[in-house]
């Protein structure tokens, strides 16, 4: 069973669930897991008959703390201010830096298929009092969460210590501010300029009341606040997160013994990574999410997470390998096996659950898009670098009928996934190139019928030039037939010839694309021959 079916049936509804996220810069790829592993056991709740709803909270009171990500004159004015409060550093037009972010990774999601019902921002929540309570009960008890952090995260934080952060009034930083007093209706606070290293307070201090937004409570406490105020049942958290000690311990502790609520079920989830590797910024891409979303359609990138167990490690290495073609021909492998076909290798449990909760709606027919053809990936590549190719009709040929309506758009897609993927992290060996300096070296390991072969190709072109690339192919596969040389192995002459690889997109059309008299130079010189005939002596294997 797919383990998100495995979850969803174990649990009885209605379930809420959440998860939330600091908009404080660019969105890794690996950032993208926590909100795939929700949608799926949004879906798996759902299609198990639960009534399930999805929210996503923007945690947009969190102080400003990533200089790197400020213009260098806002730097002193902004770090430690709340990330809704401090300006756009884009002139685009959003209302805030954290709307700027905010935005970046909701168009992500729902071009991902991910739509929670509900995005709701830390910013608009404080100021309408649905937090008091939770503020309330949380500076009564203040001595309980102080023991809490010292009992599971080993943070001892001064006997006068509380957990809210005042939003300085003459500053307006948060992430200065400490408090030491509560009277039960107000707090006394200070801004201090020495509090953290990443931004320094005012010195301002003061009495105010900590309610309607004028202060914020600590992250863990909050996150607790949170899950009582939305009611929220499932909440997966990342494994940097989930450790003994951490900050999802703690709010669950935090939650129990403070806001006396069972904390939601947690499904933690293992990083993706990068590799070892830094990721090149030379050609312009990175692992940011929107990059690899702009190479990697939705379906894929879903498909990267779900076909995992969350708490399997995933290695995601695009940069110069073939982690990409793979993923697509791996996608087509779950296709093909869940439109009951027979596929290499064996399939894991849940395989056909796998493959409908990659698919960008819940409500896609499954079957229909299971059954439908995807041309291999590594074959797309050479294809859409072949001058002059039709490939509408090289793919109908291959799956010998017309291609539906739906099989075009996924054509269209992949083929588009090709090019991005060449122009952006392919490794030099998938992208073609002429060797037009002078005959690879690997053109020496052409055998005596290949040689015969080329020769016979140079002097045919002496009498004038195919103009298409049928014409050429026809005249490939005539000179190949005459010669008695299998076709296969006169295609893989002209490749070694001409681009130094054993293999390479349809040749008519790659000879198409150059000078005539280039082909035929190029083609007499890899052959050895002179006016005299074949050479004497032939390279090893001839
Ligand atoms: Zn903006
Ligand atoms: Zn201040």
């Amino acid at each position: 069973m797919h383990w998100a079916d495995a979850l969803a049936t174990s649990v009885s509804g209605p379930h809420a669930a959440n998860d939330s996220k600091t908009p404080s810069g660019t969105v890794h790829v690996g950032s993208l897991r926590g909100p795939v592993i929700l949608d799926v056991i949004v879906r798996a709740l759902r299609a198990n008959g639960t009534q399930t709803s999805y929210l996503y909270g923007v945690d947009d009171m969190d102080p400003m703390d990533a200089q790197a990500l400020l213009t260098p004159d806002a730097v002193d004015r902004y770090m430690g201010v709340p990330l809704a409060r401090v300006p756009d550093q884009e002139a685009d037009g959003h209302a805030s830096y954290a709307r700027h972010h905010a935005q970046a990774f909701i168009d992500t999601f729902a071009g991902l298929g991910i739509r929670p019902d509900r995005y709701y921002w830390m910013s608009d929540i404080y100021p309408t009092g649905d937090l008091d309570p939770y503020i309330r009960i949380a500076l009564d008890r203040a001595a309980v969460v102080r023991e809490i952090y010292r009992r599971v995260a080993n943070v001892r934080h001064p006997e006068t210590w509380h957990p809210i952060s005042v939003v300085c009034e003459n500053c307006g930083r948060v992430g200065t501010t400490i408090v030491t007093k509560w009277d039960g209706e107000r707090v006394y606070y200070e801004c201090r300029p020495d509090l953290v290293t990443w931004a320094k307070g005012c010195g301002h201090s003061g009495w105010v009341s900590p309610f309607r937004g004028a202060a914020k409570l600590p992250w863990n406490v909050e996150w607790a606040a949170q899950w009582s105020l939305l009611g929220v049942t499932i909440e997966p958290c990342g494994k940097d997160l989930s450790t003994a000690g951490g900050s999802r311990e703690r709010s669950d502790a935090i939650a129990r013994e403070v806001f006396e609520r069972e904390p939601p079920i947690n499904v933690p989830y293992e990083f993706l990574n990068i590799g070892g590797r830094k990721m090149s910024t030379s050609k312009g891409r990175g692992a940011a999410a929107h990059e690899i979303v702009d190479v990697v359609p939705p379906e894929q990138i879903r498909f990267l997470f779900v076909r995992q167990q969350p708490n399997q490690v995933i290695a995601f290495d695009p940069e110069g390998t073939d982690v990409i073609p793979r993923l697509f021909d791996e996608f087509a492998r779950f296709a093909d096996a869940t439109a009951g076909k027979d596929v290499r290798g064996d399939m894991p449990p849940g395989f056909d659950r796998v493959f409908r909760y990659s698919l960008l709606s819940p409500e896609a027919d499954a079957d229909t898009e299971a059954a439908a053809f995807r041309p291999a990936f590594g074959h797309l590549a050479l294809l859409v670098q072949s001058p002059g190719i039709d490939l509408r009709a090289r793919i109908e040929a291959e799956k010998e009928s017309a291609l539906t309506a739906r099989e075009l758009e996924i054509l269209a897609s992949r083929a588009a996934a090709a090019r991005a993927w060449l122009e952006a992290y392919a490794p030099e060996s998938a992208r073609i190139v002429v060797r037009r300096e002078a005959v690879p070296t690997e053109a020496a390991d052409l055998h005596q019928d290949q040689r015969r072969f080329l020769a016979s190709l140079a002097q045919r072109l002496s009498d004038g030039r195919p103009d298409s690339g049928d014409a050429w192919q026809s005249l490939i596969f005539d000179i190949a037939r005459a010669g008695d040389v299998p076709p296969r192995r006169a295609f893989e002459a002209i490749y070694l010839a001409f681009l130094g690889r054993p293999n390479g997109p349809r040749a008519g059309w790659l000879l198409a694309s150059l000078d005539r008299g280039f082909v035929r130079e190029r083609a007499w010189e890899a052959s050895g021959w002179t006016a005299a005939g074949p050479p004497e002596r032939l390279p090893v294997g001839g």
